[in-house]
């Protein structure tokens, strides 16, 4: 049996795998995320790929049908909504599921030929805030980091990532370098005690969103022992005095740590030169998110610890293409390439490119907002590809409301039941993992190819294809007429040496005579080190240095929810679901808990728990463990309707969202909860 290279569908590390129809699913030991190494979702691929559960053909209102009344419906509806009230009436609702050619095509028609920029992703709901802090930061959205900073580090700080159960082989690369070298120091900045904190040396119970309080804390700390790089500083960073004095301003305890926890934390950063700051949900999922992303990134620039092996901020994604989703502009504040839709240079380059008849000229609807556009009825035609909103966007049960408010629904699954699907119009077979093609962009920014291995079930097309076959239905043919992945690839790539003049870090001239079949993966632009020589984005060279001060905090009377994700499932489990191994970890929702909480509630271990907040209610199995920190309680957000009749968790969440990146604040939520008793 030959093993086809290919890469795994789930988080952000972006694993290499070989795959074979047989079944055969083994970590690629020359991948270089991975070296051979799989987590238990990866190992566990060839038990969700099976045809049990999958949309096989297209449906309108829930009736089969053929592709081209399906495609004829889809395209005439969002021709007819353009017409009738303007290109600002639809709105396409994406994912970092998709490949990066799918997320091209899907962005090229929204905002080159219906003149909109209302194509907005799940992405928003994972790393928007990164993507903010990195753009006020280095003047791009760029990653400076590479899994081997996690290796050559002397001190690793995880911040709001419990990376053990949501980047395993990133973990367990970690553990491997910490076993090689026993001095490596781990600290876990975390609110709650996870698999993760098993691997540190300190572990920081962090108050919900004390982040930027404890960041501002170091860096008046670095300041105030003499450990700024002011050589660095003068050459390489602005903005440094005022986020310095804006800081001191800050009382760290607003942290929820103790002066020895803080004095700790701060002496170890300070004294060890090679550190590398990962962080995640817990942080970009704020109302404060991009204000902490900065905080963080200020320090490491403060001190020049960004550019170097072992040194950076690093932002690891979620999704397994959130970052190539963003690369070609796949959110609705973005053009193609890292460009900037509010530049008129930009806008004219990016059209000129693809010789389209418009261009949207201001940023479109951010996920929060698009669902609320489509309850108060401006969106008149909405497709949905790849995810599940009804399910993973905060107010959930308002947000599936939402949808079902708007005239006309298209969804691209490959499943036949989601939460989603079910309020569709039209439902659009899409092929899955393994019988697709296209790139994906890991955490690092390594280009991989997803390669198919599986014989493509015979109605279902690849999304890329879905997209221009109705771009095609109305009416521009001559620039969706790709005839696969491979020319949709080597389009982009064209892009982008056509628009490297804006100085942009995103040049892909290293593909343009790469042969896609065998395309090796690689990191962008050139498998070197970004930020090593200083130079920064903006227009002068430099970074910034932003003034950041800490959310003021909201007094809450009831307990706070933490919401996250299991170390053997992924998302809204429409695939995970399917293992039998992957749901013995976890069997069903849980309510992890403090013993005085359980106590005061009356719950004992296993009891059920009714939690409730302004938006809805859920019924929870209680896990009682001083894991948790006493006043919150962690909940998975896993479950879905159709999985579980005790509730979606992201309904309990309050569609708060970051004011710079527009990430809705999914994280925490305020509830009350208590023994539930049958009716
Ligand atoms: Fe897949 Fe992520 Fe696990 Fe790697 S770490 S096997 S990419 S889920």
């Amino acid at each position: 049996m030959t093993l086809t290279k290919t890469v795994c569908p789930y988080c952000g590390v972006g694993c290499g795998v070989l795959a074979g129809a047989d079944g055969t699913i083994k970590g690629d030991p020359d991948h270089p995320a991975n070296f051979g190494r799989l987590c238990s979702k990866g190992t566990a691929l060839s038990e969700t790929i099976d045809l049990e559960g999958r949309l096989l053909a297209p449906k309108v209102h829930g009736v089969d049908t053929d592709w081209d009344t399906a495609l004829d419906l889809v395209a005439s509806k969002f021709s007819e909504a353009i017409r009738d009230h303007g290109p600002d009436s639809v709105a396409f609702y994406v994912s970092g599921q998709l490949l990066t050619e799918d997320y091209y095509v899907a962005n090229k028609l929204m905002k080159g030929f219906i003149g909109s920029a209302n194509i907005d992703t799940n992405s928003r709901l994972c790393m928007a805030s990164s993507v903010a802090g990195h753009k006020r930061a280095f003047g791009s959205d760029t990653v400076p980091g590479i899994y081997e900073d996690l290796e050559d580090a002397d001190l690793i700080v995880l911040v709001g990532s419990n990376l053990a159960w949501c980047h395993p082989v990133l973990h367990q690369r970690i553990a491997a370098a910490k076993t090689a070298r026993p001095d490596m120091k781990v600290v876990n900045i975390d609110p709650r005690r996870t698999a993760t904190t098993d691997l540190a040396d300190v572990h920081l119970r962090v108050a919900p969103d004390g982040d930027v309080a404890l960041f501002n804390g170091l860096l008046t700390y670095l300041a105030e022992t003499k450990n700024l790089d002011h050589a660095y500083l003068d050459a390489h960073v602005a903005g440094a005095r005022e986020a310095i004095e804006l800081a001191a301003q800050t009382d760290p305890s607003q942290s929820g740590l103790s002066p020895e926890g803080l004095a700790q934390f701060y002496a170890l950063w300070a004294g060890t030169p090679k550190v590398v700051t990962v962080y995640s949900q817990g942080v970009n999922q704020s109302t404060s998110g991009t204000d902490k992303v900065n905080a963080i990134i200020n320090c490491h620039l403060a001190t020049g610890r960004i550019g170097k092996a072992g040194c950076g901020p690093f932002s690891v994604t979620g999704q397994p293409n959130a970052m190539g989703g963003r690369e070609v502009g796949g959110m609705a504040n973005m053009l193609a390439n890292h460009l900037d839709i509010e530049n008129a240079g930009h806008r004219d380059a990016v059209q000129g490119f693809w010789a389209s008849p418009t261009i949207c000229t201001s940023a479109g609807l951010k996920a929060i907002d698009l669902f609320q556009a489509c309850a108060a009825g401006k969106i008149k035609a909405l497709w949905i590809i790849s995810t599940n909103p009804a399910v993973s966007m905060p107010d959930a049960k308002a947000v599936a409301a939402a949808i079902a408010n708007v005239p006309f629904v298209a969804v691209s699954d490959i499943m036949a039941r989601t939460d989603t699907g079910d309020l569709s119009d039209v439902l659009l077979p899409a092929t899955g993992w393994g019988e697709k093609d296209g790139t994906v962009t890991n955490s690092e920014r390594r280009i991989s190819r997803q390669r198919a291995f599986l014989p493509r079930p015979e109605m279902a097309r690849p999304d890329w294809k879905i997209i221009c076959d109705v771009a095609q239905k109305m009416g521009w043919g001559d620039a969706f007429s790709y005839r696969s992945a491979a020319e949709v690839f080597a389009e982009y790539v064209a892009l982008s040496a056509a628009t490297r003049d804006f100085g942009r870090d995103l040049d892909l001239s290293i593909f343009a005579d790469a042969d896609y079949a065998d395309l090796i993966p690689t990191q962008w632009p050139n498998n070197k080190r970004f930020f090593a020589n200083g130079g920064f984005f903006h227009p002068d060279g430099k970074a910034r240095m932003i003034a950041v001060t800490p959310p003021v905090a909201v007094p809450s009377e009831g307990l706070t929810l933490n919401t996250g994700r299991n170390r053997d499932q992924w998302h809204t489990m429409t695939r995970t679901g399917k293992a039998p191994r992957l749901g013995a970890h976890l069997a069903e929702p849980y309510a992890e808990m403090h013993p005085d909480d359980a106590t005061a509630m009356g719950v004992g271990y296993g009891d059920l728990v009714a939690v409730k907040s302004l938006h809805g209610d859920v019924i929870l199995r209680a896990l009682i463990t001083d894991r948790a920190t006493k006043g919150q309680v962690f909940a998975p957000m896993h479950w879905t309707g159709q999985q579980a009749a005790s509730g979606k968790i992201n309904q309990l969440i309050t569609s708060n969202v970051d004011p710079i990146s527009g990430q809705p604040a999914l994280k925490t939520g305020s509830i009350v909860a208590r023994r539930f008793e049958a009716a």
